[in-house]
């Protein structure tokens, strides 16, 4: 079976070179999947597609007159495929539902504790021989109140990690989790009591600028906002005029909506822009980084496997229980 993947890096290669079952065959493309570079996938019978890949009602269109019946995200998120489309058109998707929670979790929690303790500046301070510690102030995990905004598996581990700092958990989702009943209170009950907030919630119509001007209000003065989600989920602009009136104490983004231009490149020699991202990037209390969560050892292991079982159950006419319906 032959599969064209996209947004192919080294790691993925390396990940399918180990992991994936050795009767694939795998054409590897650099490039995000779009309607101009579909083509490229001529010939080949799946596509294996990341975060960022357009999976459009033309993109999709353009794959099945080419004969493409499958596509195998290698990702949990689902928010770039038009499921309608590939359903009308018979083409199957299956994704990766868990690799580890656990990876993102533990991303999540380094950054709550990154934008606290200030290492970020610390590190550069060491380097640069200045050993002072003015201006490092941080506060104490332990008895502050987090609210997690989606208790799905990411959000089930990373209360598991905050709950062993000590940490008074608030939690909000449509399809409340056993693990954490007793914790569930309304999403304004979690703006109005949290020292900092969390986002694990997918993103869909429902949740599109979940953070925006009316919910940013509600929230306590120097909040810390974390987002390790989609980017869709915070209006950038807002929370830039967040940071700007100090609503917002401390940001960490994993995600960025328009990131798609951006991240997972190396860009250090071109001018960037987005306006809206560099203006981000000037505030001290800001962090981000471009969607490495996911990005451990044993994640990459089960993304490849995973995606390899998806398409090999696609060769052989089965199901894995990883497909997406509409
Ligand atoms: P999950 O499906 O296990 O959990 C998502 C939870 O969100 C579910 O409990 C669901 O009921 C809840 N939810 C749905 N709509 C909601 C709403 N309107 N308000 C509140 N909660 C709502 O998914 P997961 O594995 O925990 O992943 C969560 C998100 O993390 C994914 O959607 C994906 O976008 C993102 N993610 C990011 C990375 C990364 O590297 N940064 C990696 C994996 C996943």
């Amino acid at each position: 079976m032959k599969v064209a993947v996209f947004s192919a890096k080294k790691y993925d290669q390396d990940g399918f070179g180990q992991w994936a079952d050795p009767s694939l065959q795998f054409s590897y493309f650099d490039s995000r999947l779009n309607s101009l570079n579909v083509k490229l996938a001529q010939g080949c019978h799946a596509i294996c597609a990341f975060v960022n890949d357009d999976l459009s009602a033309e993109v999709l269109q353009q794959m099945s007159v080419m004969g493409i019946e499958m596509v195998a995200l290698r990702c949990a998120g689902f928010n770039n495929v038009d499921l309608d489309t590939a359903k009308a058109l018979g083409i199957r998707i299956a994704r990766v539902p868990a690799y580890s929670p656990e990876a993102v979790a533990e991303h999540t929690v380094a950054m709550m504790l990154t934008l606290n303790r200030k290492l970020h500046k610390a590190f550069n301070r060491v380097r640069d021989d200045n050993f002072a510690i003015d201006g490092l102030l941080g506060f104490n995990m332990h008895g502050k109140t987090v609210g997690l905004i989606g208790t799905g598996r990411i959000g089930q581990a990373t209360a598991r990690i905050l709950k062993g700092f000590g940490c008074k958990l608030l939690c909000y989702d449509v399809e409340p989790a056993e693990e954490l009943a007793g914790h569930y209170v309304s999403l304004n009950e979690i703006y109005a009591q949290s020292d900092i907030i969390s986002l694990h919630c997918p993103l869909n119509p429902a949740t599109k600028h979940l953070i925006n001007t009316d919910s940013l209000a509600k929230m306590r003065d120097g909040v810390m906002l974390i987002n390790t989600s989609r980017g869709g989920l915070v209006n950038t602009k807002t929370v830039i005029e967040g940071l700007k009136s100090r609503k917002i104490g401390y940001l960490g983004l994993d995600v960025y909506e328009q990131e798609a231009d951006i991240f997972f490149e190396n860009l250090s020699e071109q001018v960037i822009d987005d306006e809206v991202f560099k203006r981000l990037l000037t505030f001290p209390n800001v962090l981000i980084t471009s969607h490495q969560a996911f990005f451990t050892k044993e994640a990459l292991q089960q993304i490849s496997s995973i995606t390899s079982d998806n398409l090999m159950a696609f060769a052989g006419g089965n199901t894995t229980g990883n497909e997406l319906v509409p």
